[in-house]
């Protein structure tokens, strides 16, 4: 049993850990999912508002008929108010295509517009486009700029790098807004990475469907140069950083890399996201930082514990229960012994005791009888009157004597299982008229009725011990006449019931004495016990008659009883099955009747 409840409450204790444990995961990586598409989302807007910006200053540029001046742009610019709306960008520029074969002519042309000094340059640690262009792509105009002077990045030639180059011309012959990789932006402080974004703009009304078209009408291009660290840091910074964000730029390898913000651009990451940015492929891989606020174990693990605790305490407290139980049983079974031991050499005692009572009365009982035939001896002799007296007195004594030697004898006897019942053909009518012979004189010295009824079909001829019947009877009616005074005594008997053979007779005594009390009646046929000790002192006796009584009923296979008021009187019954004489049924062919001695 404790095992059992320590598996059962530990297996429970284990799915109550898990299920916590796994509602407590799955809530972290919901949580974790949502910021990771925030995130993903503001990139994707921030993007689709730059290229809105280029869009405005690619019309801006393409609507002018006669050739924008970097003062025009500035003021344009200004409009935009990019410092404030796009922060992660550097600048905003406007490149144009120059052959090589009209570039010195157009150089030229560029000083004489207002830029004494106008030159092409070529961005630092450029990659040399793979075929050899016939173009420059030249920076024209560029904001934010220096108060009043060009700016420095004017004259850059942005076709001289591969990379640069081809997001240009992917825009120009496409039409769309086109993306570089990770470049070192030229002109900035420590030449910081980030991302060029070309929107490209044609001559107004040129036809722009083919990819020869757009080439042949392409005026220039306007571009965002955007901070890759501060674009990416900003966007995190509104997550509080409780994720990190690696960029790439193409494919998810190492020189792809655009930004990493834990410096771990290897991974591995808990989510990765493809995204289409301005015509190019990229990949978002999202972690957890180390500050995720992850939503703390430690109360489904405190929860475990107790329950696993409580567990261990049940099994604790059914196992003590379990061996209290143990040892109680043990003891009541140790005490059962002992009792049993006690009341088997209490009995061996009181048979012991009561063979020697039944040896003794038997030994006493001879030189008794002797006592009294020799005193009816000398009665029988010529005698004076005192020595008539007292003759008789010892000869009554001894009569008495005999009684109760009798009486103990019996009842040791009984107790000592030595009695034995000796049924024999009998007549019923006979023995029930002798007791009343008996107790006819003693009745009459007090002036008592003593009567007898039978009740018809009571059967006569029966087979029984009929002494002991006698005994009985003669000590019921003789304790009837000895505890009435005045009134009557009546001897009833009856006949249940008769069956294969057998006839179920009652008798009754009833007297009009002095009664029992209730709480006497259920002691009266223990022995020793008589109802009341003033009564004893005066009407004599040992107690022992009913004891006796009940006894031999019991052993001829009958029942004895007592219906009792005290001063009303008393019925004594006893009921004793006994075989008929007959084969058949005798019922007795005497009516009812009543007989008086
Ligand atoms: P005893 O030898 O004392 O009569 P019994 O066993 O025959 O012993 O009777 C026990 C006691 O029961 C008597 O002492 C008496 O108090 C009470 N008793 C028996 N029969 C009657 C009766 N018919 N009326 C009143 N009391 C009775």
């Amino acid at each position: 049993m404790p095992t059992a409840i320590l598996l059962i409450g530990w297996t429970l204790t284990a799915w109550f850990f898990t299920s916590l444990e796994r509602d407590r995961s799955r809530y972290d990586k919901a949580r974790f999912m949502a910021m990771s598409n925030t995130v993903t989302r503001e990139i994707q807007e921030r993007f689709i508002l730059y290229e809105n910006a280029l869009l405005g200053g690619a019309g801006y540029w393409s609507a002018s008929s006669v050739p924008i001046t970097w003062q025009d742009w500035r003021t344009y610019v200004e409009s935009l108010q990019i410092g404030a709306r796009y922060k992660s960008t550097a600048g905003i520029a406007v490149l144009v295509p120059v052959k090589f074969s009209d570039r010195d002519a157009w150089i030229a042309e560029e000083r004489r517009r207002g830029i004494p000094d106008f030159d092409v340059f070529q961005p630092a640690g450029a990659l040399p486009p793979v075929i050899a262009p016939d173009d420059s792509f030249v920076v024209v105009a560029a904001e934010p700029s220096t108060q009043n002077r060009p700016a420095p990045l004017i004259g850059l030639d942005m076709g001289a790098d591969a990379n640069r180059r081809e997001a240009a011309e992917r825009a120009r012959d496409t039409g769309n807004a086109a993306l570089t990789r990770l470049i070192t932006m030229s002109g900035t402080a420590g030449g910081q990475k980030g991302f060029a974004l070309f929107v490209p703009v044609y001559q107004a009304g040129a036809a722009r469907i083919t990819v020869e078209e757009r080439r042949a009408g392409l005026r220039a291009w306007v571009l965002f140069a955007i901070r890759a660290d501060d674009f990416f840091q900003t966007i995190l910074k509104a997550i509080d950083n409780q994720v990190s964000l690696t960029v790439f730029d193409t494919n998810r390898t190492s020189d792809s890399v655009s930004f990493s913000q834990d410096g771990n651009p290897a991974g591995p990451f808990e989510r990765t996201k493809d995204i289409e940015l301005a015509g190019s492929s990229w990949t978002l891989g999202f972690s957890r930082a180390a500050h995720f606020p992850n939503v703390s174990p430690w109360p489904s693990i405190w929860a475990a514990a107790c329950a696993g605790l409580l567990s261990l305490l049940m099994a604790g407290l059914v196992m003590s229960l379990q061996s209290s139980g143990a040892t109680a049983a043990a003891l009541v079974a140790e005490r059962t012994r002992d009792l049993a031991d006690a009341v088997e050499s209490a009995d061996a005692a009181n048979r012991a005791k009561s063979e020697f009572l039944a040896n003794m009365s038997h030994e006493i009982r001879t030189p008794m009888n002797g006592v009294l035939g020799m005193t009816t001896l000398l009665l029988d002799t010529p005698l004076d009157e005192d020595q008539r007296d007292l003759a008789e007195t010892a000869h009554s004594s001894a009569e008495g004597l005999l009684s109760l030697l009798n009486d103990i004898l019996d009842f040791s006897k009984g107790e000592a299982g030595h009695i034995s019942i000796e049924p024999r053909p009998f007549d019923l009518e006979q023995l029930i008229h002798a007791v009343t012979a008996l107790l006819g004189p003693n009745a009459a010295r007090n002036g008592l009725q003593l009567s007898t009824v039978w009740s018809s079909r009571t059967p006569r001829l029966l087979v029984g011990d009929d002494g002991r019947i006698r005994q009985v009877l003669l000590n019921l009616a003789g304790n009837a006449v000895k505890f009435t005074q005045t009134g009557q005594v009546r001897i009833c008997l009856s006949c249940q019931e008769v069956t294969s053979g057998r006839a179920r007779i009652r008798i009754e005594v009833t007297d009009t004495g002095i009664g029992i009390p209730d709480e006497i009646q259920p002691l009266l046929f223990q022995k020793f016990t008589q109802a009341d000790p003033s009564i004893t002192r005066r009407f004599g006796g040992t107690g022992l008659g009913l004891a006796i009584s009940k006894t031999l009923i019991e052993l001829m296979g009958g029942t004895i009883g007592v219906h009792s008021k005290s001063g009303q009187g008393s019925t004594f019954w006893f009921e004793l099955p006994l075989p008929l004489q007959a084969p058949a049924p005798q019922p007795s062919a005497m009516p009812e009747f009543s007989m008086e001695t």
